[in-house]
């Protein structure tokens, strides 16, 4: 609260960062009505097993439909949300907009599949978050289990007796927790003990490296060394190309995701690509898709 206060301060400022408040505001004042006017929606990015190219979870990432500026990214608005305290809303929003996606596709026969969304720092840590999700979940009629939150590395490092309750529960609860972004975020290792982390997502700018940057080689091999050891499953993040998913199949990554296997798709993209597959046969690598 002491930062939001400290970036809301108009005290002080010099004309350019004058204008990057005003820039701020006129951000706030458009999400708040994004909010209430349903110009949010989802896509869906599938992670598929290595070893048999099937999906077996997807992604959801935020977007934004602005009415004068088209698709906008979360890379340019989440930061900006959390700074204003509008990031509790979107998250319950990004929970509220999964958890009724999975109800469709169960109702329309599409094979159950992993769902993960992302959420914010401090959401997830606040009181009764827990209660809620179950609630949410219960109402949606599936189990605790398709759930599963990703987190950043970043957020761990920042958090400490709440998070550690929430953890808990939502072990309990039966929802896993996947760490995002990892090995970027400089943290001690304590908090990979916790109960409900299930899943380790390699970042991206070491997959890209692969496999001719060694230091990314040793990088990733480290990484999949503590995975192991752990007894966490690993997702492979931003695999481009060929070359980088033979790298992180052999050296015995679990799963990818990234625009060689496909783009982020809409909701019905994803339950064409899931019913052509009931059998659980293995699908060809190379999907087609539409871009975020
Ligand atoms: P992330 O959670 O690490 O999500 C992966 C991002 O990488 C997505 O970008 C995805 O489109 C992109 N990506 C996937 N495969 C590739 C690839 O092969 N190459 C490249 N270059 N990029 C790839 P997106 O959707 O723009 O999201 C960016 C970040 O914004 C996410 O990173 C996540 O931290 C955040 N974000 C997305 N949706 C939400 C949300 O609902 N809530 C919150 N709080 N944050 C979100
Ligand atoms: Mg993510
Ligand atoms: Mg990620
Ligand atoms: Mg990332």
């Amino acid at each position: 609260a002491a930062k939001m206060e400290e970036r809301n301060t108009f005290r002080f400022y010099s004309p350019l960062m004058q204008a990057d408040s005003r820039r701020r505001l006129r951000l706030a004042t458009e999400l708040r009505r994004a909010l209430g006017a349903d110009e949010f929606f989802m896509a869906y990015q599938p992670s598929v097993e290595l070893k048999t190219g099937r999906i077996v979870a997807v992604e959801a990432l935020l977007r934004w439909r602005h009415p004068e500026r088209g698709c906008v990214m979360p890379g340019e608005f989440i930061e900006a949300a959390e700074q204003m305290g509008l990031i509790r809303r979107i998250d319950e929003w990004v929970l509220q907009a999964a958890c009724a996606q999975i109800e469709r596709w169960d109702r329309a026969g599409v094979p159950p599949i992993r769902v993960a969304v992302n959420l914010s720092a401090h959401g997830f840590s606040q009181e009764g978050f827990v209660d809620s999700l179950q609630r949410l979940i219960q109402r949606h009629g599936f189990d605790p289990s398709r759930l599963m939150i990703e987190i950043t590395e970043r957020v761990m490092l920042r958090l400490g007796e709440d998070t550690e309750r929430a953890m808990r529960a939502l072990h309990h609860l039966g929802v896993g927790v996947a760490i995002d972004d990892f090995g970027t975020g400089y943290s001690s290792m304590a908090y990979l003990k916790l109960p409900a982390i299930e899943y380790l997502k390699l970042d991206r700018s070491f997959v890209s490296g692969l496999p001719g940057n060694p230091d990314d080689v040793a990088i990733i091999e480290a990484l999949l060394g503590i995975a192991r050891a752990l007894g966490l499953h690993t997702i492979a993040e931003g695999v481009e190309v060929e070359a980088q998913h033979q790298f992180m199949l052999r050296a015995g990554c679990e799963e990818g995701q990234g625009y060689y296997y496909a783009y982020p798709l809409d909701a019905a993209e994803i339950e064409r690509l899931l019913c052509r597959d009931p059998g659980h046969q293995p699908m060809p690598l190379r999907l087609v898709g539409s871009g975020g």
